[in-house]
């Protein structure tokens, strides 16, 4: 299994918590797109095996009309191997969803619909300057549903100071209300040099509480269970087993292509990420195209071959957040038997308080510390 992940590094407004790359001048939209198709020519052959999943994600990837989508779909298609069981995902903003904009979206090859909505009460929203409002969240999903998308996940955020406990569980309320198939949720964090970080330090805005966000992440924790949502990794929720395909494919570590600004990719040993600038992207990518022995490493990106000691912590940090767990065998056969043994003493006093639990030759973290998985993880990585 491996998959494609395309990043759209453009959005029409910044939100105030967000350290993603993206520009909100769209004028290189359309050399931008030109350039990931390259991209994904040129790229062919590191990526042979079965692509079960396509990832339109960014920045806002709804800025492109449907014919830019399928053009892009279309030269994955001519020049990747495609799984019959493929995931085509789109994250969408719901002020780019129009009732038209779905039909035509429903045409396409995308079968999966990931809706930024984030609150469903506008003071959230503002304070965390998206640009779509109560209304237009509403009106997507109805009308996504209406069109006939039956693979559908809501994003949302809790913990903002311009929300409580009693909206959080109104925002809960209404998210299963609709008959989606997927929930990410995410704990608002503050991230150095963004536009929060800045108003937060002058004192123009208030902080996140995090006491009231692991209050907020338990009642969606009680709340997602009684709709029958299972809680298969910390941010997330599916029902009727119908998991992000992409999110899992990251968490096993299986190999994937990631194309454009930004992007991200592994081949199992290899980290490498492209240039996080859409005009030196665009330079890197003109020289490849006319010069063939153009080494694009340094220009277009970076890489860093991943240490046994980076692909255990890693292992440990994503294994414990699903509900798969970490399995102890495949330490042993992958990383070998100091790694394991490193890991059995290091986690003796995690089980006998609690913080993990055995079975099956497993460890998981226990529902009610789920919310503390990273620093519980990081305590059993080899340093
Ligand atoms: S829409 Fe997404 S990528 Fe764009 S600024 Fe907001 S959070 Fe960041």
């Amino acid at each position: 299994m491996a998959g494609i992940y395309i990043h759209i590094p453009f959005c029409k407004k910044a939100c105030h918590y967000c350290n993603f790359h993206f520009s909100t001048n769209l004028s290189l939209k359309q050399e931008i797109i030109n350039a990931i198709l390259l991209e994904l020519k040129l790229r062919k052959d590191e990526l042979s095996e079965s692509i079960e999943t396509i990832y339109f994600g960014g920045g806002t990837p709804s800025l492109l009309s449907t014919e830019e989508l399928q053009k892009i779909f279309s030269c994955i298609e001519q020049n990747y191997n495609l799984s019959n069981e493929l995931e085509i995902s789109l994250e969408a903003n719901p002020d780019d969803l129009t009732t038209e904009s779905l039909k035509q979206l429903s045409d396409s090859p995308i079968n999966r619909l990931s809706i930024g909505v984030q609150s469903f009460f506008n003071e959230d929203l503002i304070y965390m300057n998206r640009s779509h409002d109560e209304k237009q969240a509403k009106s997507c999903i109805e009308d996504a549903l209406t069109i006939g998308f039956e693979n559908l996940s809501i994003d949302l955020i809790y913990g903002s100071p311009s929300s409580d406990m009693d909206k959080w569980s109104k925002n809960l309320e209404t998210t299963f209300g609709y008959p989606i198939t997927h929930l990410s949720c995410y704990a608002l964090t503050v991230e150095s040099n963004t536009a929060l970080d800045h108003f937060i330090k002058k004192g123009q805005m208030p902080a996140p509480n995090e006491q009231a966000a692991s209050q907020q992440f338990e009642l969606l924790l009680k709340i997602s269970k009684e709709n029958n949502f299972e809680h298969y990794e910390v941010s997330n929720f599916a029902k009727d087993q119908k998991y992000s395909k992409h999110n899992t494919s990251y968490w096993r570590g299986t190999k994937y292509l990631g194309i454009g600004p930004a992007a991200h990719s592994f081949d199992g040993t290899i980290r490498r990420w492209n240039i996080s600038n859409n005009a030196k992207y665009l330079k890197a990518m003109n020289a490849w195209k006319i010069n063939d022995h153009f080494n694009p490493e340094g220009h277009l990106y970076d890489l860093e071959k991943l240490s046994s000691s980076d692909r255990y912590n890693e292992y440990v940090m994503t294994s414990l957040r699903t509900m798969w767990g970490l399995d102890l065998n495949h330490v042993k056969i992958n990383f070998g038997e100091a790694y394991l043994n490193h890991l059995l003493e290091n986690a003796k006093d995690k089980l006998s308080n609690e913080l993990l639990t055995l079975n099956e030759g497993k460890y998981t973290i226990p529902v009610k510390n789920k919310f503390f998985s990273d620093g519980i993880a990081s305590d059993l990585f080899w340093v």
